[in-house]
């Protein structure tokens, strides 16, 4: 268990493409638990592995009230996007920023699981937001390049 240094908008990593993972290795393994923690420490709802500086396709969402069910996802590839929501979005590598995103209702996601098994995520509102905000991650693509209008300032607000 350790928390990693979540990379912030302006370092350049941020917007490089993340590499298929091949095999299950121990260091993946440990990063998977390292974004985690990571991610529950900064209290975010997911997070990609190039925001701890780690160019590979892996990602942890968990947008459950309690904070107990991470879903992880390997090599996630985007089957389905239906609909669409428009609201507030926000990221640990934008600290302190929100902006409003338009983003599909409903997204289906292949992916493989931490035991390099097949998997299919699929859900509604912020979790389907979370699942494209997150995917994009590897793509290089941060949301406040889709952001409608203008980023808020959210240091005052934040919950
Ligand atoms: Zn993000």
């Amino acid at each position: 268990m350790a928390i990693r240094k979540i990379r912030i908008i302006g370092d350049e990593i941020l917007e490089h493409k993340s590499k298929p993972v091949k095999e299950m290795t121990p260091r993946i393994k440990t990063l998977i638990e390292d974004m985690l923690d990571t991610m529950y420490e900064a209290q975010g709802v997911g997070l990609a592995a190039p925001q701890v500086g780690i160019l590979k396709q892996v990602v942890v969402i968990d947008v459950s009230p309690e904070g107990d069910s991470p879903v992880v996802l390997i090599n996630p590839e985007i089957l389905e996007l239906k609909g669409e929501q428009t609201g507030q979005e926000g990221c640990l590598s934008v600290p302190g920023k929100a902006g409003i995103v338009t983003r599909a209702n409903y997204a289906k996601v292949k992916a493989l699981n931490e035991d390099m098994e097949e998997i299919i995520v699929e859900g509604e509102e912020l979790f389907a937001r979370a699942l494209q905000h997150e995917i994009d991650h590897l793509s290089g693509i941060l949301y406040v390049s889709k952001v409608e209008g203008e980023l808020e300032d959210m240091s005052m607000e934040e919950e």
